[in-house]
C-alpha cells in the first residue's frame, strides 16, 4: 500500500466510524431516498436548499464503510454551495469514479472526495460511493420516488 492510500484509507474510516452531518434536519426543504440493493446500503437525506444554495444537508440510513463515508464527505462537500455548482462536483466525482485505471483521472477541485476513488478498482463498490450522490441529485431534482443505483 502507498502513503496516499493509507491517508485515503484512514479518511473514510474516520468518516465511516463519526459521520459527519448524520441525523434530522430541521427546516429540510429537500429530501430524497437512495437503495443500493446490491450491498444493501440505504440513505435519506435532507437539504436546506435557499435562493439556489444548499445552507444544510444532513443524512441518516445504514450502509457498508464506503456509503456512510461517502456520505458523511459529500454533506460537508455541499454544504454552502450553490446548487449548480453541486452538480458539477456530482459530475467530476462520478468520472473520476468510472474512469478507467490506465487514465490519469482528474482529481482537481475533488478536494477530500478524492479519498473515495480509490474504489473505481471495485465496481460493486462504485455503486456505495455514488449512492449518496445519486440521491443528492433525486433531492435536487425534486424526485419522490426512491432512486436506487441499479
Ligand atoms: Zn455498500
Amino acid at each position: 500500500m502507498t502513503d496516499l492510500d493509507e491517508l485515503y484509507q484512514e479518511v473514510i474510516l474516520d468518516h465511516t466510524r463519526r459521520p459527519r452531518n448524520f441525523g434530522s434536519l430541521k427546516g429540510a426543504n429537500c429530501r430524497a431516498e437512495g437503495v443500493n440493493p446490491l450491498c444493501g446500503d440505504h440513505v435519506t437525506l435532507q437539504l436546506q436548499v435557499e435562493n439556489g444554495i444548499v445552507r444544510d444537508a444532513r443524512f441518516q440510513g445504514n450502509g457498508c464503510a464506503i456509503s456512510t463515508a461517502s456520505a458523511s464527505l459529500m454533506t460537508q462537500a455541499i454544504k454552502g454551495k450553490p446548487t449548480d455548482e453541486v452538480v458539477r462536483l456530482f459530475e467530476r466525482f462520478h468520472q473520476a469514479l468510472t474512469s478507467s485505471l490506465e487514465g490519469e483521472s482528474d482529481l482537481e477541485g475533488l478536494g477530500k472526495l478524492a479519498v473515495l476513488t480509490g474504489v473505481r478498482e471495485f465496481p460493486l463498490r462504485v455503486k456505495c460511493a455514488s449512492l449518496a450522490w445519486h440521491t443528492l441529485k433525486s433531492a435536487l431534482e425534486g424526485r419522490s420516488e426512491p432512486v436506487t443505483t441499479e
